[in-house]
């Protein structure tokens, strides 16, 4: 008799433990990490069967199995149910939802459910033939499992693993759950203190319809081909007419949290002036400003820079989840519904793209290997086509504009480089002792549609100063800013910038 128990609650735990596994499979996590969380989360259920029967076991049963389902979904669909997708969730509106639930498949709803069922028949089974075994048995049953995980999570090559047992597939959503009221009330305190102080704002000429600042993301400037990479990811200077480039631009920072803000709002050294940044200068100048954005919502990394994009007329966020981002090609739809709207204002729109951030072979995953294969490692093969895939974005965005017959002009410069390292991804953000110059090396240059012949401005321009250029750029001015600060001010001696960039711990680095 216990003999057969024994064998069926087996089936049932091999059953369960395969339903473990396709969770936390879609997770995106390595191997080791993936057979931790479900040794673990198999352990605590076991361990919970043997208990004697109890009348609340049922319910809890059901929750865990609707739990099991709405992480599979989401596992499935983003890689990892997180606090952005809490976000996506919670800060959808009606339509958006409605037209989410009708674009996602009904193959994967189906697949969900009928795993949920499965969940809930196998858990209960389990629970009895468990529960009536023998207290040798039992143990029997418990320790493997729990032995594994010690295992498991003592290795030296499972990093994180006390996060991996504190986020496993049962108290995942809860955490993220409370991760998002976290930051939300955090970013809400932010946004609360940020008011315009731009004083004495005014234009100076007349403005083109649209201006698009597009935010690149850990692309180095060597890799472009107009800055003299011998590779074809993008066009030779000689063919870019509208373009004017800076031949040497420097970011603020290494990491863009601490870049971002610096780019768009008055700063010095490690203070930020939320209240003198570029998007409420558009608005006390006229314009109606616009932030698209493709990178996380939400979360340690977002705020800083959504204090900025959230002064904006409208903000829109493409990215349903941190873990798995979009194709930033993404982001246009939203772009073309902007630029239809033909109201009497001029525009600025912001795209924050995630462009070239590590993994970057799922980057261009979207788009495949453009390039023609060198002999590189496949990581530099796949950032290598991430710039052509920035670059290509561009051009759609500048046809998209040259189509519409809209007067225009749009400006790209990367949040950050990235420094050459001999490990895998092989191009890495350059923080703490990874700092180095090629860090902080960015592209930066401008398209107009008023101009006949390519020019390069031979400077260097630390973009910690770049709202005196966006001012001037944009044509509007106010008692803030300065001139000389300004990359677009065509007597070039009169740059004044200190030459600094701060590391990821705020450091002062000098060049
Ligand atoms: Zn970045």
């Amino acid at each position: 008799m216990q003999h057969l128990l024994i064998k069926k609650a087996l089936i049932y735990i091999s059953i369960l433990f395969f339903c473990i596994l396709l969770l936390t499979i879609n997770q995106g996590r390595s191997l080791g990490g993936v057979f931790l969380n479900t040794t673990y989360s198999l352990s605590i259920l076991i361990a919970f069967f043997a208990l004697n029967k109890s009348i609340f076991k049922l319910p809890i049963y059901l929750t865990l199995s609707l739990i099991y389902g709405f992480n599979l979904y989401y596992s499935i669909n983003y890689g990892s149910m997180d606090v952005g997708v809490i976000a996506s969730i919670v800060e959808t509106n009606r339509t958006e939802a409605l037209e989410f639930f009708q674009s996602t498949s009904k193959l994967l709803i189906t697949f969900t459910i009928v795993l949920i069922i499965i969940f809930i028949v196998v858990i209960t089974k389990a629970d009895q033939l468990i529960a009536n075994l023998s207290f040798g048995s039992k143990l029997c049953f418990t320790l493997p499992f729990v032995l594994l995980t010690i295992i498991l999570y003592s290795h030296h090559s499972i990093k994180n693993g006390f996060q991996l047992l504190k986020k496993n597939i049962f108290t995942n959503p809860f955490i993220s759950i409370q991760d998002y009221r976290h930051y939300k009330k955090i970013e809400n305190e932010q946004l609360k203190h940020v008011k315009s102080d731009w004083l004495d704002v005014s234009n100076q000429g007349i403005q083109k319809d649209i201006y698009v600042v597009v935010i690149g993301e850990s692309a180095r400037r060597d890799k472009f081909r107009f800055y003299g990479y011998n590779r074809n990811t993008t066009q030779d200077i000689k063919e870019l007419n509208n373009y004017t480039v800076v031949k040497q631009a420097i970011a603020p920072s290494v990491i863009t949290r601490v870049s971002i803000p610096r780019v768009l709002a008055i700063n010095n050294y490690k203070d930020v002036n939320f209240n003198l940044n570029i998007v409420d200068l558009s608005k006390a100048a006229g314009f109606s400003t616009f932030w698209l954005s493709n990178q996380e919502s939400i979360g340690k990394h977002a705020s800083a820079v959504n204090i900025i994009a959230k002064r904006a007329d409208s903000y829109t966020n493409v990215n349903q989840s941190n873990s798995i981002q979009k194709s930033d090609f993404e982001l246009l739809d939203t772009f073309k519904e902007i630029i239809h709207n033909r109201e009497s204002k001029p525009k600025v729109i912001f795209i924050h793209t995630i462009g070239s951030h590590p993994d970057f072979c799922s980057r261009v995953t979207f788009g495949k290997n453009k390039l023609k294969k060198s002999n590189q490692v496949e990581e530099l093969e796949c950032y290598d086509n991430s710039i052509l895939q920035t670059f290509e974005l561009i051009s759609t965005i500048q046809s998209i504009l040259k189509t519409e017959l809209l007067s225009h002009s749009i400006v790209y410069f990367s949040d950050h480089g990235l420094v050459t390292a001999q490990t895998k991804p092989y191009l890495k953000h350059g923080v703490g002792k990874l700092f180095s110059e090629k860090a902080v090396d960015v592209p930066f240059f401008f398209i107009t549609d008023t101009q006949d012949s390519y020019r390069v401005i031979d400077k260097t321009y630390f973009l910690r100063d770049f709202p005196h250029t966006f001012a001037q750029w944009v044509k509007i001015d106010a008692k803030q800013i300065d001139r000389s600060k300004s990359i677009l001010n065509h007597d070039h001696s009169k740059l004044k910038q200190a030459p600094y960039t701060l590391d990821s711990k705020l450091g002062i680095r000098e060049l």
